[in-house]
């Protein structure tokens, strides 16, 4: 992702180059204060979304209807991924993308794993210390994204390993990492599943979102390294409105 000041020079040497900037790149958006997420809908038109939407994210994962509903298929293995610092969060992106999600003759190609503390869903009413997003993208335009509480107990090896090549400014690291993403799911299957949205700008309700609901362990340490970076990046719950929340058992 471009960072604010390498947007504007762009743009300088490149006048004609200004619609790409429209795409939201580089808007200022935070999670607090000016730019923070009650002013993300009028921040610029492609953000409307995150303040008319009716199907926003994340939710409070209460009162679920208990289905016999198909569960997404995670076909994972170990990867190559490059540990990013966005700006908002630490991301690992895949580097050779063959890890996937099906659901309903769908498949979906994980793209990017990343974290948010504390956690942006709640567990009837309760924030978790942190949560992971696995991002998931079918060929036309759908996420389907994997949510995972994550709260302090025994360290968990991947989440250290990317903390210690997270960078501490924006940008990558130099090498990619050989990670396993499946070691960061807990064991147990039971997963709340609903309809909702990216939960940043220009949170378009294009996500089938499936949250574990139960948390991994990962150390205490690591939490902190992460709140070192980023001290809260989490959107507030937003309302359910008409949508069913399924309990997947
Ligand atoms: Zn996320």
């Amino acid at each position: 992702m471009l960072g604010r000041r390498t947007l504007l020079k762009a743009l300088a040497l490149c006048p004609l180059c200004a619609p790409l900037a429209k795409a939201g790149e580089g808007v200022h958006w935070s999670y607090e204060g000016h730019g923070g997420p009650q002013e993300w809908g009028s921040l610029e038109q492609g953000f409307a979304a995150c303040s008319m939407g009716s199907q926003q994210s994340p939710v409070n994962l209460d009162g679920a209807v208990a289905a016999e509903s198909a569960r997404p298929k995670l076909a994972w293995s170990p990867g190559t991924f490059r540990v990013t610092n966005n700006g908002h969060t630490i991301q690992a992106d895949a580097v050779d993308g063959d890890a996937t999600a099906s659901l309903n003759g769908k498949t979906y190609v994980l793209k990017q794993f990343h974290f948010h503390t504390p956690s942006e869903h709640t567990l009837v009413g309760a924030h978790k210390a942190m949560e992971a997003h696995f991002v998931h993208a079918a060929s036309d335009g759908g996420l389907l994204v994997i949510g995972v509480f994550m709260q302090a107990g025994r360290p968990n090896a991947t989440f250290s390993e990317v903390m210690a090549a997270a960078p501490h400014a924006a940008g990558s690291a130099d090498k990619p990492l050989k990670l396993d993403p499946g070691a960061l799911l807990p064991a147990v299957p039971s997963t709340y599943r609903y309809e909702g949205s990216l939960t940043t700008p220009p949170c378009s309700e294009v996500v089938d979102w499936n949250v574990f609901a139960t948390p991994i362990d990962v150390a205490q340490a690591d939490i902190d390294t992460f709140r070192a970076l980023f001290a809260m990046n989490a959107r507030p719950v937003q309302a359910i409105n008409r949508r069913f929340l399924l309990r997947l058992n």
